[in-house]
């Protein structure tokens, strides 16, 4: 195929925005399109020279392509630049300059493969001497083209093609080549096959080989091929939920982290990918989860998904997911990133199981096969589930995730259609989160009552605190949280050097807790904390029953403000009472805010989709 066939499509595509004459145009190309052909002509025509997860970038500047320019075109530097910047686009220019010039073309014709190793050359060119050695190709390249092939392979080259040729577009186009009789049917399997590989390329050119849909279905999950993420719905509540699910879920933690989908060889030694849910790969992001993934699975090759989520290294306890993005893109001080953001991964599914292709089998299999592969340890953990049929149940499990830090639960399908629909998005699985994520306007002075001692750096003293309010009607100090963040390392020596003559061998009687600290301490010491809500907890003992039969309220991400209210006592700390108002504000604003549309909620009640599926998860 001759370079200027493609460019020829480029012109006729660039005369239209709307997406069936793209995808016309496209298809009658495509027609002719050989196997060899295929790949490198789907990947150009999305300006890329590579699918897009592997990042593939030509690393040509503005200048560079300038010089390029003027040595092709015999115009100076200067010229190249004022006419840019009249034309607004050095694709233009280049065309211009060189039909005016008569410079261009005139020599055998570009055949596009040879265009597209130049391209991989040119992107290929690195460290010292490679910003010549781009100039010098790239108008080499320049000099053989035609002015229309020369404004192509400019804008090309500064990542300005914008033909506004989407990757549906192209799978449109391939159903309609390669469909037959029913195109719809073919879009699917079509579709379905770059779901798998992430890679046009790849799916195009196995169409070109083989003119055979069914070889799409043999394409298979591979490692260092991210495989574009399942996503779930929305129900309004979980008796929503539990009806979706035909009366029976699994529920598991929702954590509120960075999803990863981590690909592991089988070959020692060779590097682990992580991905992101854009299929960015964010390996260099999280060194220590890379580290420990070979050794956390015993099957390899294997793909796992999972949430990496921020913990408190001393506690194990979840942190909010804003303090991954201190990690997220950065390049530099990756150590220093690893010990002040610890992260922990999560896993909730498995796509690829040494040679297996997991991702067909129905959920229940998947996640026994998760729990068969993966050995816990401090960095990889399953994330927590249960399966419930029952509303209560899932009531309390949700409320389990939000004390334990989560921001929910997400309900995965047991039906025997429960397979991993890579890049879908429907009923299988269903997110439920809680409703309101504001920070409390209030502070709370809670006492202590009990500690927890720290590990790594903070081994020797208090790692995290057990705090309680006071009930002035029983006189007794039930658990509001447990905290440990807010605390530096000389506050946390002191607290444990002053409340050491405090410790008591067992729980004071006017304590009410159901966790059981590391020590007991006699209620005393009041400290000022914030968080981020109020929220109703099967664990905490704080107005007990005074919202919901057997809830309690805890404090939801807690944290210290570095006041000591030396001022109080612990009669003076907050009370029940207070802590109930506080809550019954926060559900009046919630309600409030909903009903106006407040549009700063992070994620407004659940809405049920335009047209409702049928029963069962489709
Ligand atoms: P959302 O981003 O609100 O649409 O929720 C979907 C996201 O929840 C997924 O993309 C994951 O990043 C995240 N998530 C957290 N925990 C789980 C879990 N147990 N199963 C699936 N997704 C989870």
């Amino acid at each position: 195929m001759k370079f200027a066939d493609l460019t020829d499509l480029f012109e006729r595509i660039s005369t239209t925005t709307k997406r069936l004459e793209i995808r016309a145009l496209l298809a009658e190309h495509l027609k002719g399109v050989s196997e060899q052909d295929m790949a490198p002509m789907v990947y150009l025509l999305q300006g890329q020279l590579r699918p897009e997860y592997e990042g593939v970038e030509l690393g040509v500047a503005d200048s560079l392509a300038r010089k390029a320019l003027a040595s092709a075109s015999g115009a100076s530097e200067e010229k190249v630049r004022a006419e840019a910047s009249r034309s607004g686009d050095l694709g233009t220019t280049a065309e211009a300059l060189l039909r005016s010039q008569g410079k261009a073309g005139g020599g055998a014709p570009l055949a596009l493969l040879d265009v597209y190793r130049e391209l991989k050359e040119i992107a290929q060119a690195s460290g010292e001497g490679s910003q010549e050695t781009k100039i010098d190709r790239l108008s080499k390249l320049l000099l053989k083209a035609s002015p229309t092939e020369a404004k192509y392979l400019v804008r090309f080259t500064l990542g300005k093609l914008r033909l506004g040729v989407k990757e549906m577009t192209v799978l449109d186009a391939l159903a309609v080549v390669y469909g037959g009789e029913e195109p719809r049917k073919a879009r699917t399997v079509i579709e379905g096959a770059f779901n798998v590989t992430s890679d046009l390329g790849e799916v195009a050119s196995t169409l070109a080989r083989t003119g055979d849909l069914e070889a799409l279905a043999r394409l298979r999950a591979k490692v260092g091929k991210p495989i574009r993420p399942m996503l779930g719905e929305r129900e309004a509540s979980l008796k929503d939920v539990l009806e979706r699910m035909e009366g029976r879920a699994a529920l598991e933690y929702k954590y509120d982290g960075l999803r990863l989908q981590a690909h592991i060889p089988s070959a020692e030694g060779a590097p682990v990918r992580l991905f992101s849910r854009r299929l960015e790969d964010v390996s260099a992001q999280f060194p220590e989860i890379v580290r420990e993934l070979p050794g956390a699975l015993t099957v390899r090759p294997a793909i796992v998904e999972g949430e990496c989520v921020p913990v408190d290294p001393t506690t194990g306890e979840l942190r909010p997911f804003q303090e991954i993005s201190r990690r997220r893109g950065r390049k530099y001080d990756l150590e220093r990133f690893e010990e002040e953001v610890p992260v922990r991964f999560f896993v909730f599914d498995v796509l690829l199981a040494g040679e297996e292709q997991v991702l067909s089998l129905p959920y229940p299999e998947r996640r026994e096969r998760l729990e068969r592969i993966v050995k816990l340890g401090d960095r990889v953990q399953l994330a927590t589930r249960e399966v419930v049929d029952q509303v209560p149940e899932a009531e309390r499990f949700f409320q389990q995730a939000l004390t334990d830090g989560c921001e929910g639960v997400m309900a995965k399908s047991l039906a025997e259609g429960s397979s991993y629909r890579a890049g879908a998005r429907g009923f299988w699985w269903i997110k439920y989160k809680r409703e309101y994520t504001h920070e409390l306007a209030d502070t709370l002075d809670a006492v202590v009552v009990g500690a927890f001692w720290g590990r790594g750096k903070r081994a020797g003293r208090y790692g995290a605190l057990l705090v309680s309010v006071y009930d002035a009607q029983e006189e007794t100090f039930p658990t509001l949280c447990k905290v440990g963040t807010g605390f530096d390392d000389a506050t946390l020596e002191s607290l444990t050097k002053q409340l050491r003559d405090k410790q008591v061998e067992s729980r004071p009687e006017e304590v009410l807790s159901t966790l059981t600290p590391d020590v007991w301490i006699r209620p005393t010491l009041v400290l000022e904390l914030r968080g981020a809500e109020l929220t109703l907890s099967p664990i905490h003992r704080a107005a007990l029953g005074r919202v919901r039969e057997g809830y309690g309220l805890a404090l939801h991400f807690p944290r210290f403000t570095g006041r000591v209210r030396e001022d109080k006592g612990a009669e003076q700390a907050s009370t029940t009472e207070e802590v109930v108002r506080l809550y019954q504000t926060q559900v009046r604003r919630a309600a409030e805010e909903t009903s106006s549309e407040g549009t700063e909620l992070k994620d407004t009640p659940p809405q049920r989709p335009a047209e409702p599926p049928p029963k069962g998860p489709f």
